[in-house]
């Protein structure tokens, strides 16, 4: 991957790495591949900054702006279906100094690695094709984003009756799960679903200890099942009716299970139990939701996730869609008693960790990581993304995170004992890395 951009784009601290000259440069080599363009925002507080550094940029080099406003995601993702391309304004689930810019095609896919180096390159040398006076761009209003999105996700999805309680971390989900699943014919309870850019709910990331809001207004309403979304709505987790936090590993396994899924295309921090729920093939990618819809669009798989809570249903969008998602698990908590199907899933133990280190490292942290895990004696080793280890009891996966100077691990096992193993080996590995 290029080093300006990461597996989900451009992002990083706003006025940081995140500046508007970044944004116009970014812009201008946009505006000179393409002609139309639609941008969205999610709720930060540098969105509207950010947006009209990029939307000078791409008119300068005579492309049109198409402003879609503060919408999810996906919502951005499916408008672009209308343009030459999309951009979205977003730090997705990062902390609220966050920004970036992720950029979109026409199907719903995000920019693959070929794409985002022909923009990266003319940014860095800074080689614009600027447009001559006569033929700068102009700037229109994209109206009835949120409407259209809501439309595509009903006919698909169908009337729901069920009591529903939705967490959308004051992200930009506000606008619209809210009102999709009560149009649905839902009951809804809503909390955090204010858009605020400095997330005073919750933080944007959806994590277990941030939805004890969540979960106790589930039990003390007697909901169905409870939803939560990250900041700008392209990931999904749930809480059961029980009160219980079901997160995206969980979640991929019960939506596969349930549709029948005969082919999945996830990550490689993804469960084993995947392996064991679809007949045919499984095919793991590197981390991030943009490997994931690549691999879609090339074998023509039609369902994908990552254990991270996003979902992608080829039928609807090549862009994970956290709230046609949300509103498929509602429709099953309205059918089945979800805390059962839940149970009825194959159940591993496994834990998610992660280990800070300076930005300036990565590269020397990246040269330790490859002389630690020669050593290991594993069955197989795969190197798609970072080192999955498997053993005959479990594996463990230690990488380095694309958005984040952070070392993640992941781990399951069959067992405890094999979890608490591979659990204590993977954490030496990272801890002598950052040491
Ligand atoms: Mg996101």
């Amino acid at each position: 991957m290029t080093s300006l951009f990461g597996s989900s784009g451009i992002r990083g601290i706003v006025n940081h790495e995140m500046t508007i000259d970044l944004a116009r440069a970014v812009g201008a080599a946009i505006g000179g591949q393409y002609r139309r363009v639609v941008i969205g925002k999610d709720v930060r507080t540098s969105g509207d900054m950010i947006a009209c550094a990029l939307s000078s940029g791409i008119m300068s080099c005579g492309g049109d702006v198409y402003d879609a406003g503060m919408i999810p995601t996906p919502t951005l993702a499916h408008a672009t279906k209308n343009y030459d391309c999309g951009l979205m304004i977003t730090a997705s689930h990062n902390p609220p100094e966050y920004n970036g810019i992720k950029m979109w095609n026409p199907d719903g896919s995000s920019f693959d690695d070929d794409q985002m180096e022909d923009i990266e390159n003319a940014v860095r040398e800074l080689k614009f094709k600027r447009a001559d006076w006569r033929s700068v761009g102009t700037k229109y209003t994209h109206e009835g984003a949120v409407e259209s999105h809501i439309e595509i996700i009903s006919k698909l999805v169908g009337p729901i009756t069920a009591k529903v309680v939705v967490d959308c971390g004051c992200g930009a989900t506000s606008t619209i799960t809210p009102r999709l699943l009560r149009e649905l014919g839902c009951s809804v309870v809503s909390i955090n679903s204010h858009p605020d850019g400095f997330f005073p709910g919750r933080s944007p990331e959806p994590t277990e200890d941030q939805l004890v809001r969540l979960r106790d207004i589930v039990l003390s309403e007697n909901a169905d099942i409870g939803i939560a979304h990250d900041g700008d709505g392209d990931r999904v987790v749930m809480i059961d009716e029980k009160g219980r936090f079901i997160g995206g590993d969980k979640l991929l396994a019960l939506l596969t299970a349930m549709f029948g899924e005969k082919e999945v295309v996830t990550t490689i921090d993804s469960s084993m139990v995947i392996d064991e729920l679809v007949e045919g093939k499984v095919v793991r990618t590197r981390v991030g939701d943009a490997y994931v819809s690549n691999m879609m669009k090339r074998t023509g798989i039609e369902f994908g996730g990552e254990p991270s809570g996003t979902f992608i249903f080829a039928k609807n969008s090549l862009c994970p869609d956290g709230i046609y998602a949300a509103a498929l698990l509602v429709k099953i908590a309205s059918e089945n008693r979800i805390s059962e199907l839940i149970d009825s899933l194959p159940n591993y133990p496994s834990f998610r960790g992660s280990f800070n280190f300076e930005r300036t490292r990565r590269k020397e942290i990246k040269r330790t990581l490859v002389q630690e895990i020669e050593k290991v004696k594993c069955d197989n080793l795969l190197t798609v993304d970072g080192f999955r280890a498997e053993f005959s009891d479990g594996w463990f996966l230690i990488r380095l995170s694309g958005t984040e100077p952070k070392i993640r691990i992941t781990v399951e096992a069959r067992t405890e004992e094999a979890l608490t193993r591979l659990k204590t080996i993977s954490m030496e590995i990272a801890r002598r890395c950052i040491s």
